[in-house]
């Protein structure tokens, strides 16, 4: 959640680069983009430095458009990756710049105006006033609950799966078949065994409840 109103900052570009460059490359809804990237609560969550990085590739699109150019999916990831990545030699760049050029996107402007982590991090926590809430307990146990029950339903298909493979092989012989997966969680203190549903039902083991 956070305390931006939308129709404020739609109105009127803050006064950082951020703002800028959204404001110079007529970059479309970034600042939303931004903010649900980065408060996403699933953990395809951006980062700061992935949200600079979408930020850049935007620019970088917008100043290709810009110079009429056309180009097909993931090449403006591959040249925003040839221009900055540290894995690219020096070589590379040099030519890719090149090429760029001599397509009339003023490149050198271009990388000029690409932002940093720090910037886009200022920008969602000063203009936007955009917030990080950390999830309730409640929130992270339901969170844990539907990974750990994903996970057993895919040991249970992989299991199911294997079987059915063996006994068509001959290699094994079963009639009908039904897979259970039970994970069994073991309080070493008290020795007290639970099932994860329970444990987190519970929100801990009994002999750690009265210690508190
Ligand atoms: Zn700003
Ligand atoms: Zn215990």
């Amino acid at each position: 959640m956070t305390d931006t109103k939308p129709d404020d900052r739609t109105s009127e570009p803050c006064g950082c680069k951020v703002g800028r460059i959204a404001d110079q490359y007529a970059l479309e809804g970034l600042d939303d983009e931004l903010v649900r990237y980065w408060t996403d609560r699933t953990e395809d969550r951006y980062s700061t430095r992935d949200l600079a990085e979408h930020v850049n590739q935007r620019v970088l699109a917008a100043a290709l458009d810009e110079a009429g150019l056309q180009y097909k999916d993931g090449e403006v990831e591959n040249t925003y990756r040839l221009l900055t990545s540290d894995d690219v030699s020096s070589g590379t760049r040099v030519q890719t710049r090149k090429e760029l050029e001599r397509d009339a996107v003023p490149i050198e402007d271009v990388e000029s105006d690409f932002i940093s982590h720090q910037t886009v991090y200022n920008h969602l926590t000063d203009c936007l006033e955009a917030s990080l809430e950390t999830p309730s307990d409640e929130e992270r146990l339901e969170r844990s609950r539907d990974k750990l029950g994903a996970l057993r339903n895919r040991t249970s298909a992989v299991t199911e799966d294997t079987i059915a493979q063996l006994e068509r092989g001959d290699v094994l012989d079963i009639g009908e078949f039904n897979v259970l997966v039970n994970v069994t969680v073991t309080c070493e203190e008290c020795k007290t065994q639970y099932t994860v549903q329970d444990l987190f039902d519970q929100g801990g083991c009994d002999c750690q409840q009265t210690a508190d």
